[in-house]
């Protein structure tokens, strides 16, 4: 099974060794025709503007939203979960708009802007340990939206279908398990499609 990183900004090489440990193979994607070659793709953290910009200027959008139109996932973290945003508050304009989120950026607040603890995620069965930086949060959540995690009251990882998101960073510490959790839903996706 073949799990891509979206490879145009931000931390791609982590994710991939990440993937690694769950038995797929991680590949960096650079171009929009490379998106054939996997059933599930991981949009890593960064910054989401430069991401943006850069996924327009590759033809990114619509290539995206055609593959996640067949089913097949993807999984956005931090400044990844951004651009599958719906909604970006205070207006900014959306990128994918997939999922029906509405996101705060940067939404910790200065003292915080770098952190770490151990949360609960729904479907996992011990805590799993969350390092955020200069992290967003999930302020609204459309019907079809599952919450997976909340931490003091906001929302920091959800699942819409084959869409998953997470505020924190799973690819920065040796706990693979969120990857595992989405590549079991590459592999279920997958089995599905056949
Ligand atoms: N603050 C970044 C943004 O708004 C996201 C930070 C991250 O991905 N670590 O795009």
């Amino acid at each position: 099974m073949k799990i891509g990183v979206l490879a145009l900004q931000g931390a791609v090489t982590e994710h991939i060794v990440s993937i690694e440990k769950t038995g797929a193979q991680g590949l960096p994607i650079k171009r929009a025709e490379q998106l054939e070659e996997i059933e599930g793709l991981i949009i890593p953290g960064g910054e989401s503007t430069t991401i943006g910009k850069l996924m327009r200027k590759y033809g990114f959008i619509e290539a995206i939203r055609d593959f996640a139109g067949q089913g097949k996932p993807v999984f956005g973290t931090c400044a990844g979960m951004i651009v599958l945003a719906k909604r970006i508050d205070g207006g900014e304009p959306a990128h994918l708009e997939l999922m029906d989120i509405t996101v705060a950026r940067n939404a910790f607040g200065r003292q915080r802007e770098s952190f770490e603890c151990d949360l609960e995620v729904k479907g996992i069965s011990e805590p799993v340990r969350a390092v955020f930086i200069r992290a967003p949060l999930i302020k609204e959540v459309g019907p079809d939206v599952d919450v997976l995690t909340v931490y003091k009251d906001e929302i920091v990882t959800a699942r819409q279908g084959n869409l998953l998101v997470s505020s924190f960073h799973p690819e920065l510490t040796d706990d693979y398990r969120l990857h595992q959790y989405f590549a079991d839903m590459v592999e279920y996706s997958a089995a599905a499609n056949q």
